[in-house]
């Protein structure tokens, strides 16, 4: 008779960084657990006795907070509290061989590509029929979609592709499988995300396809939001607006990551768009989307960024009045085409250039949540916290917008269920309702 063995190793997988990365884990999980390993993710139990850190390299406090994860495993290792310590993701693909000289207590470092490698590693095998199959470890009513890997994109500051690559798109059928599966589990909203979203078919079709694929994500059945993440701004595909406006399942919200305004840093930046150019697209989006919620981020710091300069991206973020910004100060990235440029803003400078920007938006983001005070949203429900149910409207992504939180003490939702709010009361960033019938 034939008898399955168990493995008695336990992994614990660590993820640092975006959703991307996420993903990439998901992905690394489901390949073992299908090759019978019990898998936990970043969990603070201390008995798995493999450690895998998935990590982020993306700007300096993301690497240094990666550096620190490995050393804390590498201590524990020492300590003789685990066996085996494994390094995966973006740090690891830039810096390798300095990490290898650096850190010798990890058994093996391996890049962003390099998922059969890792498990061969662990004795496992790669497994092809679990390609688009995933454990996913956000709430089990929403996940993210990796359309596409890597970027073609030369942006100066940017040192993305150097960790993840040239673009490389994933076949519409493949990503409507994953949908399928995903939805036969329990997801109703897809977070679409990629390093450049409206480049997705050009690689693989030879023309840009983002609309044919969200047409096709919207279809499958039990899919009820589809939500666009990081789509660059220069030769945006058009048709997209016109997919979102007729396609209820297609979210009237768009992110965007513009970075900067002033026609000078943008060339710096080697943007490929002006002001005005981004100026026509927002107000295309507006036009043809009526309620669309634009998110972006801007980046502040940048060589060689004058204080006139910047003025022109608070004037600019005034005059446009985004639903959603974040910020980020400029990382001083070597191989990168700034890394030539003098990093020449002092970090305060940097630092108070970010509050200037966040201090604009959150007048513009309290004034747009009064508005929204006697309006009724399709609200989704992610989690409760304390004495609220929390969740969010179309509007609204998960981690990084706003939420709506209903009293819990009063009323009841079953978390993953969309319910009608009546907005009653807002904050700067919040919104506080009641769920009607
Ligand atoms: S489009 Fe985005 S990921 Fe690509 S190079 Fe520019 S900033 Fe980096």
């Amino acid at each position: 008779m034939k008898t399955k063995t168990i493995r008695r190793d336990k992994v614990n997988v660590v993820t640092l960084g975006c959703s991307k990365n996420l993903v990439d884990s998901e992905n690394m999980i489901t390949q073992l657990r299908g090759n019978d390993y019990e898998v936990v993710h970043d969990s603070n139990d201390e008995d798995a006795n493999i450690i895998i850190v998935n990590t982020c390299g993306f700007i300096d406090l993301a690497k240094e907070e990666s550096v620190n994860t490995i050393l804390e495993y590498a201590e524990v290792k020492k300590q003789g509290d685990i066996d085996k310590l494994y390094v995966t993701g973006c740090l690891s693909q830039r810096y390798k061989d300095d990490l290898e000289q650096e850190i010798p207590e990890v058994d093996a470092y391996f890049g962003t590509l390099e998922l059969p490698a890792l498990l061969s590693r662990l004795n496992a095998d790669y497994k092809h029929d679990l390609i688009g199959e995933r454990s996913i470890m956000t709430p089990f009513h929403y996940a993210y979609l990796k359309i596409s890997e890597g970027c073609n994109r030369t942006c100066s500051f940017c040192a993305i592709p150097l960790m993840r690559g040239k673009h490389i798109s994933k076949p519409i059928e493949e990503l409507v499988k994953e949908a399928k599966s995903l939805a036969r589990r329990g997801v109703k909203e897809l977070m679409l995300i990629a390093q450049e979203l409206t480049y997705y078919g050009l690689d693989l079709y030879k023309k840009r396809e983002l609309p044919r694929l969200l047409n096709a994500l919207a279809d499958v059945e039990g899919i009820e939001w589809i939500r666009l993440h990081y789509a660059y701004p220069s030769k945006f595909p058009l048709e997209i607006f016109d997919v979102m406006a007729e396609r209820k399942e297609i979210c009237n919200y768009l992110d965007i990551p513009l970075q900067h305004a002033s026609n000078s840093v943008l060339d710096r930046m080697r943007r490929q768009i002006t002001q005005e150019e981004t100026r026509e697209l927002i107000q295309e989006a507006r036009k043809r989307v009526p309620g669309i919620a634009i998110r972006t981020t801007m980046l502040v710091g940048f060589p060689g960024e004058t204080e006139e300069e910047f003025e022109e991206l608070c004037e600019f973020v005034q005059d446009m009045e985004f639903e959603r910004l974040g910020v980020f100060q400029y990382s001083h990235e070597e191989d990168t085409r700034a890394y030539d440029l003098e990093d020449d803003i002092p970090a305060e400078v940097k630092a108070e250039r970010a509050n200037r920007i966040m201090e604009i938006q959150q007048d513009i983001s309290y004034r747009k949540n009064l508005d929204k005070i006697g309006q009724t949203f399709k609200v989704l429900f992610d989690r409760k916290e304390g004495e609220y149910f929390v969740g969010r409207t179309e509007s609204d992504s998960a981690e990084v917008d706003n939420e709506v939180l209903v009293d819990a003490k009063t009323q009841y939702v079953r978390l993953g269920d969309f319910a009608e709010v009546k907005i009653i009361d807002a904050s700067e960033y919040d919104l506080f309702g009641e769920i009607l019938g």
